[in-house]
């Protein structure tokens, strides 16, 4: 339910709302807008009566809100969400396409700030690189680690690039939280609760892969356990699903994102990446995916992909990467 306040209400009529809700043994959650506060009721039972607020001084309206995913919803919070990075330096769910470009993976030093120049030349605002690696096979290159996440510190300070990084588990996020600007969740951990729950803890955005193979619906209740912990600062990303096909290593959902838009305020990044799994596939798929209205994309680059520890093939050249700026540049939709 959404308790929607006249724009003449005062802070003491949303506060008797929120006393109200609380007394009910409910939880009361404040939503500012563009024109007037809004309070959504969280943990009510089932339908509730809208007379039980009507009465009280400043109330607008009360509307119900039909979907299981409350704080994700629309219905909850009309206006779109915006993420702010540094002092409003850059922001993801604004008027411009956000690039995060980098690595799958932090392999040295070298490698991390010789790409991150080339992706800050191209035009990216954050440089994305795992320092913890969710393999699928256990011999495979895991990452870093801490040396990885001082890798990505040393990224931001020599060229102002943000940081989105993974947490791959619940005991790595305190040090991911303490060394990203974004802490991204991955496809494999979309559903991994304890983990959403400590991400919904940070002070940090976070970037929330859809499970490869999660409903939309799935997808946004993983949101809401995030969000359900306090932490508003959600970015839904579409990285491709599991199909039949073979010429892709996944199948890239792009009416996914109209969908979520709808129903949803929260910022859509696509990864076309992971989606195609090579890289031939990459440039066309992140044109497609930025004229869908995408509020950004997270795009695998390397400069030596052939020796890349993971992702290679479907790591852009920088060239290319530049190629594919200058081409959403064209499009006139990107910075
Ligand atoms: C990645 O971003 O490198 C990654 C592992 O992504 P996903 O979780 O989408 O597979
Ligand atoms: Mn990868």
């Amino acid at each position: 339910m959404l308790i929607v306040m006249r724009q003449s209400a005062s802070d003491h009529d949303v506060q008797k709302v929120i006393d109200r809700i609380e007394s009910l043994g409910w939880e009361a959650k404040k939503i500012p807008g563009e024109e007037r506060v809004a309070i959504g009721v969280l943990r009510n039972p089932g339908q509730t009566d809208p007379a039980l607020f009507l009465d009280i001084a400043g109330v607008r309206d009360v509307i119900p809100v039909s979907k299981p995913y409350k704080l994700v919803s629309r219905e909850m919070h009309p206006d779109n969400t915006t993420i702010s990075l540094g002092d409003g330096e850059v922001v993801i769910g604004g008027d411009r396409l956000v690039v995060m470009a980098g690595p799958c993976a932090v392999e040295s030093e070298k490698q991390a700030l010789d790409i991150a120049r080339e992706v800050k030349k191209g035009g990216a605002l954050l440089f994305r690189g795992g320092a913890f690696k969710p393999r699928s096979s256990p011999y495979s290159f895991q990452g870093l680690g801490r040396k990885g996440l001082e890798i990505l510190a040393k990224v931001r300070e020599e060229t102002g690039l943000f940081i989105v990084t993974e947490a791959t588990d619940h005991d790595v996020c305190d040090l991911v939280e303490e060394f990203s600007d974004i802490i991204q969740i991955g496809t494999r951990n979309m559903q991994n609760y304890r983990l959403l729950r400590r991400a919904g803890q940070a002070r940090k955005p976070v970037l929330l892969k859809r499970g490869m193979s999660a409903t939309l619906d799935e997808f946004f209740m993983a949101a809401e356990y995030i969000m359900s912990e306090g932490n508003s600062q959600v970015i839904l990303c579409e990285r491709g699903i599991r199909t039949f096909v073979k010429h892709s290593r996944n199948t890239l959902d792009l009416n996914a994102v109209p969908f979520i838009k709808r129903e949803s305020h929260l910022p859509v990044v696509v990864d076309p990446s992971h989606a195609a799994g090579r890289r031939d596939q990459v440039i066309p798929l992140a044109r497609a995916a930025a004229a869908t209205g995408v509020d950004g994309l997270i795009v695998e680059v390397h400069n030596d992909p052939d020796r890349a520890l993971s992702d290679g093939p479907q790591s852009l050249y920088p060239e290319q990467f530049s190629e594919m700026m200058q081409d959403l540049r064209r499009m006139n939709i990107a910075m």
